[in-house]
């Protein structure tokens, strides 16, 4: 019988901190069939379309934009906290729960005009996937969608990315943080 993803995505109480439901993919990572799964059904829409450039967000975004940017024979670029990139960068800032911090991509990562898909295991306010998709279409990227593996409705994220006229795909959903 066909996993069901959902079910292989283990959840950890109070993590980081009281209150949060940490929805923790290594499981699902670890599954090879659910792994493949996931990855298949993220890119699904997307099968048989010419895309130049898959984004990962650091650093689950790596994991599966790797996996997603050879599904669709794209090309792979990282999307990461600041001062971890050698070349020269283009640099967002973003709001956290508590204070900001920086994202960054190398400037010469993504052409004018290239179509990109952004990949990140889980959105939540969202946040974090509009800085990136900001950052990309501040170059010139055309931005076709933004995946996630999980979303969290009741924050609000989706309509912040599609807010920018990027779709989002998700694969399920949880409640609460
Ligand atoms: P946000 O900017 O609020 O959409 O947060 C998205 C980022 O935070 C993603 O990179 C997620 O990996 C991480 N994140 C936020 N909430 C959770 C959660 N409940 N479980 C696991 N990761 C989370």
């Amino acid at each position: 019988m066909a996993v069901n993803i959902k079910d292989i995505v283990r959840t950890i109480p109070d993590y980081p901190k009281p209150g949060i439901m940490f929805r923790d993919i290594t499981t699902l990572l670890g599954n090879a069939q659910a792994f493949r799964r996931a990855v298949d059904e993220l890119v699904q829409p997307w099968a048989g379309s010419k895309i130049d450039k898959v984004a990962g967000i650091e650093a689950r975004g790596f994991i599966l934009g790797g996996a997603v940017a050879h599904q669709l024979s794209a090309g792979f670029v990282p999307i990461r906290k600041k001062g971890k990139l050698p070349h020269e960068t283009v640099r967002i800032a973003y709001s956290l729960e508590y204070g900001i911090d920086e994202m960054e991509m190398h400037k010469d990562a993504i052409a004018p005009g290239e179509k990109v898909i952004l990949v990140d295991d889980l959105i939540a306010t969202g946040g974090t996937a509009e800085a990136a998709v900001k950052l990309m279409q501040d170059i010139g990227a055309q931005v076709v969608a933004a995946c996630f593996v999980i979303d969290l409705p009741e924050l609000g994220g989706k309509a912040k990315v599609e807010a920018l006229g990027v779709p989002v795909r998700t694969l399920m959903e949880f409640e609460g943080h």
